[in-house]
């Protein structure tokens, strides 16, 4: 989006417009893309807003183990894979496609406060999983 108004951006050497700091300017408004960068993040833990660009971002990535396991010749040509394949297609029956894709992967992305942030690194899988801490400060 382009300013519109007199000397409201310039260029850098980049030709990338830099909006004038509004603030020195006397009797101007924020231009309104500035007003649209400002939008505030609420904590998807907590609730608390946080100032633009001070939050952090936790990404969660559950997949299935990646690794082939090891297998011998032998067991190699042993293995009935047709059988197998059977097999799995019965048991693949049995879920919907939802299952099925939260058995290959799943990506969370949450945005904390830095409290929560603080909080998430020192136990990121949340431990004890049995029972809710009590009153944790
Ligand atoms: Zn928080």
């Amino acid at each position: 989006m382009r300013y519109v108004g007199r000397s409201a951006a310039r260029q850098n050497s980049g030709g990338t417009e830099i909006p004038q700091d509004y603030r020195t300017a006397a009797n101007s408004k924020p231009p309104r893309t500035i007003a649209a960068m400002v939008e505030r993040v609420v904590c998807d833990v907590c609730g608390a807003v946080t100032p633009p660009h001070a939050h952090y971002v936790v990404r969660i990535d559950v997949y299935a183990d990646p690794s082939v396991p090891a297998m011998s010749t032998e067991e190699l040509e042993e293995a009935d894979f047709d059988q197998k394949f059977a097999d799995l297609l019965e048991q693949i029956k049995q879920f919907t496609a939802d299952d099925l894709q939260d058995d290959v992967h799943r990506r969370f992305e949450f945005k904390l406060c830095r409290p929560c942030q603080r909080r998430f690194l020192a136990n990121p899988l949340g431990m004890p999983r049995r029972r809710p801490p009590e009153a944790e400060n």
